[in-house]
């Protein structure tokens, strides 16, 4: 499974350090610059998916940044999103102008930025028929909204398609019912945790309808993860 990476730039500690811990708890490989200089040898060393950079930088701004990004021939379609502080409302436009794809003012919620980073990929990256997910013999086709157990099909709810889609991009990897709510069902929702039980549960009967291996281990006291290790 490849993970989506992102270059973040942004040169107070403390507000990368949270960010980078969200977005990798989210499934993103993170990359740090904590100025423009930095930030630009690494987008010309490698490749990124997505470029998260912060509006006021020392020396080149998240502006000039974006500006150069546009103008560079292996970067001029990479997507961008830019952090912005309250009350610079016209640095936003001009962004936007830019070619930024979104931008995000101050003070945010980790979730929120998670959402944004997640819709602007999927803009920008729409599924293809290629686009698939595997986890043993599940099979996810993310264009055509279709999930296969071995030849037999799964139907779904959307829900239930939506947190198979999250465990099939961080397999082996334990969420919390909290975190799953926030990343599954978005920062808007306020929702008990039990739902998330429910919604499991659900899933559980229809990936496993014709007696399969259970591949959803629930970790007591935790939550739960897509995992070989539930068969054991
Ligand atoms: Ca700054």
């Amino acid at each position: 499974m490849i993970q989506p990476s992102i270059l973040l730039i942004e040169d107070e500690p403390a507000l990368a350090e949270m960010l980078a811990y969200n977005l990798e708890g989210a499934g993103f490989e993170v990359a740090r610059a904590e100025d423009g200089e930095a930030g630009l040898a690494l987008l010309a060393a490698r490749r990124f998916d997505l470029l998260l950079v912060d509006w006021m930088l020392p020396g080149v701004s998240g502006l000039e940044i974006c500006r150069q990004v546009r103008r560079g021939r292996d970067t001029a379609g990479l997507p961008v999103i830019m952090l912005t502080a309250r009350g610079e409302e016209d640095d936003k436009l001009r962004g936007l102008e830019l070619g930024a794809d979104d931008y995000i003012t101050k003070p945010f919620s980790p979730a929120e930025v998670v959402a944004r980073i997640r819709t602007v990929l999927r803009r920008t990256r729409p599924a293809s028929a290629a686009d698939t997910l595997a986890f043993a013999d599940i099979h996810m086709d993310l264009a055509g909204h279709r999930v296969v157990r071995g030849t037999r099909d799964v139907h779904l709810g959307p829900t239930e398609f939506r947190l198979l889609r999250h465990f099939l991009e961080n397999p082996g990897r334990v969420y919390t019912r909290d975190q799953l709510l926030d990343q599954v069902w978005g920062h808007d929702v306020y929702l008990e945790t039990r739902t998330v039980d429910v919604h499991i549960r659900r899933l559980r009967k229809a990936l496993n309808a014709a007696g399969e291996a259970d591949l959803l281990r629930t970790v007591r006291g935790t939550g739960y993860a897509l995992d070989h290790s539930a068969t054991m």
